[in-house]
């Protein structure tokens, strides 16, 4: 098989980790031909992030001693995750080039004291040219001749929407498939960075946060391979979060549009839009856990195969989140006064996470993420407060619990069945959402009755049966 590993950055936090990915990805290469992705070392991308922000703000010391501890992490793991000396040299040579233009990099924005969408990505795309380097040489000081390559190198090509960018896929496909087969016959292991690619004009551009599941999966779809796997440290996706329940089981089985649910509700972050390239070329791809390889894991297909259909199949929860319920008589019939509302907000750069408005139109529901909160309240008291919207009440500590499943729709007595299981536990429910595909059924409560309601839900789906 044409096997996509891509692995996350918990993966490859230590020279042991490392050691353990490369000899995994070795013993598994005797059977399938592997191309594994590569995630930043944990916490990496943040912290290039954070020293983004702090050039804005003009803090070149903090910044420059940020950039520091970045630089010892990765040479301290080069140090360790190689044995051969020269095979050790040749590491430290190619992390000196690198962290050479990085520091070069960080010279010119510090002195301009300003970060530009482009140069923000030129900087955060260094998370993963470091962390391939790493891998590179400890694969080949086991014995597999590996290179370390970067999106840009393998031709991932994208717009210019830096931050977010998508990939040209037509030109991607071309070029990808071309540099990774030829690399494959003359049996070189490509070891890819994730999350970058480059615009036509070569800037180095990002995908989002998480975007090395997606480089995956671009990559998959563009060599036609037979499957793509993402380890992480966690077993794959549950029926529900084990902390809260402690039964709670692995699912085997679920489809594109679940998981892709699943991901949105936090159950095991995923790229938004990594699946996309898997759809249409019907690649499978299974979650499964680097360090407990033995499990099967979660497979994702567009087939599921119909004994592990269920009504539903678990049940997620964003917690700590805020509610604010706008009310006002002259929301009643007025064209535009959602509008007006989620414009304000948006403006003052807030997410809205769930709404439901009453047919009666005199009120607005919103859940926003509680850090969102004040701001989202200011904003709509100062702009609105008094004409639009008559009062705007404030619920601080909620959570939003989800079931997810293709299997309730159509099916009748889904929500009654929900609803009586959380109240038999004397549950107060305080908003509810459903979408029209009816692939989730989504409520909330205070956060105090989170835990119980879950435990409720999952009893009564019986999700701890397999
Ligand atoms: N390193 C990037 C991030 O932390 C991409 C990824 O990990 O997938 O968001
Ligand atoms: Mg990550």
């Amino acid at each position: 098989m044409k096997l996509i590993l891509k692995f996350g950055g918990t993966s490859i936090s230590s020279p042991s980790n490392i050691r353990h990915v490369a000899s995994l990805i070795k013993s598994l290469s005797k059977e399938h031909k592997i191309i594994p992705v590569f995630s930043a070392i944990s916490g990496i991308t943040d912290d290039l992030i954070r020293i983004t922000n702090l050039i804005q703000n003009r803090n070149k010391d903090p910044a420059s001693s940020l950039a520091k501890k970045i630089v010892k992490i990765h040479l301290d793991i080069s140090n360790q995750c190689v044995k051969n000396p020269k095979i050790r040299k040749d590491l430290a040579n190619k992390m000196k080039t690198d962290l050479g233009e990085l520091e070069e990099l960080l010279h010119g924005m510090l002195l301009l004291g300003e970060v530009t969408p482009r140069s923000s990505d030129y900087l955060i795309s260094f998370g993963e040219r470091l962390s391939i380097n790493l891998i590179a040489y400890a694969l080949i000081d086991m014995g597999i001749k590996a290179v370390p390559l970067t999106g840009k190198d393998i031709g991932i090509v994208t717009d210019s929407n830096f931050g977010e960018a998508k990939p040209l896929m037509d030109t991607t496909r071309l070029h990808v498939s071309h540099t990774i087969e030829s690399l494959l016959q003359k049996k070189i292991m490509p070891v890819i960075g994730g999350f970058t690619g480059a615009d036509q004009h070569g800037n180095i551009t990002t995908f989002g946060r998480g975007g090395s599941d997606y480089t995956a999966t671009i990559v998959a779809s563009s060599i036609k391979a037979n499957e793509v796997w993402l380890m992480s440290d966690v077993d794959g996706l549950m029926t529900t979060d084990p902390k809260i329940v402690k039964n709670a089981k692995l699912i085997k089985e679920v489809s594109y549009v679940e998981a892709m649910e699943m991901a949105l509700f936090g159950a095991k972050h995923i790229h938004p839009r990594a699946l996309e390239p898997l759809v249409t070329k019907k690649i499978p791809l299974r979650i499964r856990n680097t360090f407990n390889i033995k499990n099967a894991g979660t497979l994702v297909t567009g087939t599921p195969q119909a004994d592990t259909q269920k009504t539903v199949k678990c049940v997620s929860t964003i917690r700590h989140t805020g509610l604010i319920d706008v009310r006002g008589g002259s929301m009643v019939g007025a064209p535009g006064t959602a509008a007006t509302i989620f414009s304000v907000l948006a403006k003052a750069g807030v997410n809205v996470m769930m709404i439901s408005q009453s047919p009666s139109e005199s009120s607005i529901s919103i859940i926003v993420k509680k850090n969102d909160l004040d701001k989202a309240v200011n904003t709509l008291e100062m702009n609105l407060l008094g004409n639009l919207i008559k009062k705007v009440d404030v619920t601080i500590d909620v959570s939003i619990i989800a079931l997810i499943g293709s299997g309730m729709r159509g099916i009748v007595g889904v929500a009654s069945k929900v609803f009586t299981a959380v109240a038999k536990r004397g549950v107060n429910v305080i908003m509810i959402a459903q979408g029209s595909s009816e692939l989730n059924l989504a409520f909330v409560v205070n956060d105090v009755d989170c835990n119980a309601a879950v435990q409720a839900l999952h009893d009564e789906f019986e999700l701890a049966k397999t």
